[in-house]
């Protein structure tokens, strides 16, 4: 090795006033600059003769002057020995860029201060990445987060706080770990820990409770950012909302095994009485065979209704159902349709209150299919209740019609998806149906341009509403 012909001291100078990336001055004990280097000229744009006896107050914005900041700092260096911050630095120019600051104290042997190094570095990249990142992520519809190599969690978007109405102080670490179900939470942190260890992507369907109480479906991804060497410096993660598809496909799979049951049921029993019949034929048995012959019929008209519900859902879904619209009192329908049903359900007595006499301009079959649909549910739903309330009400520019029975109600966080195809609740599924009926309402009252709703405590019965609009002109199907 070369014997150096510089002195130490020189050395130390030059590499500190050689390094560019850094803006490195040294301050007096009152924190006035007595050392500038050629990166606080490139960074600040001061030069050396522009700064040197000025306090470090130059380098702040006025409102962290105004506040004190600089001597804060300069304070706090002096007592722990050294104090990082973030904040805006200014240049000569006035404008101001993103950066650290690392204040250091200096001490002589005899303990008395000699004065502060202060290193500043240019955030602006780094901020910029930060800030492109945190806009993406709280632009897409997933809930995203962020943790460091280790697997901590620091980072949440508002989705996260919104779904979970927790801060992201309670959600960090793995307290978001506490929203997962129960049934996922052994099978989640395993997975975690797996893709820990190998660097490895993971995906994982879970639920995640709600600020509600009640838990959806997500899709969860992790995925890890590497540097060159391999190494993992973050985990991103995202939770996407799968609810709808889980609980379409889950909706649709008990649809095919009711749909098998509901029509297989009166097949087989129509073949039963298809057998008797032939039977009383041969003994000249007619009053048997008129019996069997009812019986029959109400099985048929079942399958017929099955089979009618299915072929109008199709219809609404592909735009087919097409509305026979006339102006009548819906009053009177309502009357007149609640006691027919009466005669055939003598279980409940169907009480009709507050009947008005209002014209509505509407398919009349298609608003008696939808009285129909609320009262044989509220009959249905109510085995253990003896009557079904109907209501009409003229309110603003609408009338509203409401079926209310006191029956086995509706669980608490489902309300939303009762208008839903093949949702059937689970406090419902000793009954026959299909989950199909209330659907086959919201299509049909949409299409009048109306409204539907229900309102239910579990245990204590239902009042399920439609509405139609009064003072506007609807247009006829072939407008
Ligand atoms: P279905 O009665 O054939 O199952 P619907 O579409 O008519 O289909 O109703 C969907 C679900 O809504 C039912 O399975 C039941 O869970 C719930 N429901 C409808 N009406 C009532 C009611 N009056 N009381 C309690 N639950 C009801």
């Amino acid at each position: 090795m070369k014997p150096l012909k510089l002195k130490k001291a020189e050395l130390y100078r030059l590499l500190v006033e050689e390094v560019r990336d850094y803006a490195i001055c040294f301050l007096d004990p009152e924190g006035r600059i007595v050392l500038w280097n050629k990166g606080g000229t490139r960074l600040e744009g001061y030069k050396k003769k522009d700064v040197i006896g000025k306090p470090v107050d130059i380098f702040f914005t006025e409102e962290d002057r105004l506040s004190g900041l600089p001597e804060k700092l300069l304070i706090k260096a002096r007592e722990k020995g050294r104090v990082t911050d973030k904040g805006w630095s200014v240049r000569k120019d006035g404008s101001r860029f993103w950066s650290s600051i690392v204040l250091t104290a200096i001490y002589d042997d005899d303990k008395s201060l000699v004065g502060f190094t202060k290193l500043v570095h240019d955030l602006t990249e780094q901020d910029k990445e930060r800030q492109d990142f945190k806009l993406l992520a709280e632009s897409v519809p997933q809930l995203v987060w962020s943790a460091d190599a280790n697997g901590y969690a620091s980072y949440f978007n508002q989705k996260w706080i919104a779904y979970s109405a927790l801060q992201p102080s309670t959600l960090k670490g793995d307290g978001w770990m506490n929203l997962v179900h129960p049934e996922e939470q052994q099978k989640v942190k395993e997975k975690w820990a797996e893709a820990m260890a190998a660097k490895e992507n993971c995906t994982e369907e879970l639920r995640l409770r709600s600020k509600t109480g009640e838990y959806c479906w997500f899709l969860f991804r992790c995925v890890p950012i590497k540097d060159t060497a391999g190494n993992v410096v973050r985990w991103f993660g995202t939770a996407t909302d799968i609810h709808k598809q889980k609980m379409e496909v889950e909706n649709k799979t008990e649809f095919v095994s009711f749909a098998t049951h509901e029509l297989r049921m009166p097949l087989t029993t129509i073949k039963a009485y298809v057998a008797l019949l032939e039977r009383c034929r041969k003994d000249g048995n007619e009053c048997d065979a008129d019996k069997y012959l009812r019986k029959t019929h109400v099985l048929v008209d079942r399958l017929n209704t099955i089979i009618s519900e299915m072929h109008e859902i199709t219809k609404a879904e592909s735009g087919q159902m097409l509305l026979e619209k006339k102006d009548f009192d819906l009053g009177s329908v309502v009357s007149e349709f609640s006691e027919t049903i009466q005669q055939a359900h003598i279980s409940h007595k169907i009480k009709v209150k507050d009947c008005i006499n209002v014209q509505v301009n509407a398919d009349k079959d298609k608003i008696i299919q939808v009285l129909s649909n609320y009262i044989s549910n509220a009959i249905k739903y109510s085995p253990k209740g003896d009557k079904v309330v109907i209501r009409m009400e003229k309110k603003d520019s609408e009338v509203i019609v409401s079926v209310t029975d006191f029956g086995i109600g509706i669980p608490k966080y489902k309300k939303g998806r009762i208008f839903s195809k093949f949702y059937r609740a689970k406090n419902a599924r000793k009954y026959e149906g299909l989950g199909l009926g209330l659907y086959l309402v919201k299509q049909i009252i949409h299409l009048h341009k109306g409204r539907v709703w229900m309102e239910s405590e579990e245990g204590e019965g239902s009042t399920f509403f439609f509405s139609l609009p009064l003072d506007q002109q609807l247009p006829t199907p072939e407008q």
